[in-house]
């Protein structure tokens, strides 16, 4: 019976939440690519950002909705 060194271990990815290899070959450990490791500190806050201004659905209802 052979034992195998398993040193790699699956885990999820924090940035897109799918399997992430979790070894030393993987730089971006815990998460599954470069991009989900920038993801999680770059578009997070700017994304957060973004929400207010793009939608306003409240404002458009005012507008659009019988005044007076
Ligand atoms: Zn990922």
């Amino acid at each position: 019976m052979v034992m195998a060194k398993n040193l790699e271990k699956i885990v999820k990815c924090p940035g897109c939440q799918g399997p992430s290899v979790y070894a030393p070959s993987n730089v971006y450990r815990p998460f599954c690519s470069a991009r989900c490791k920038g993801v999680d500190l770059g578009a997070w806050a700017s994304e957060e950002f973004r929400l207010p201004a793009v939608d306003k659905p409240d404002d458009m209802q005012l507008e659009h909705g019988p005044i007076h």
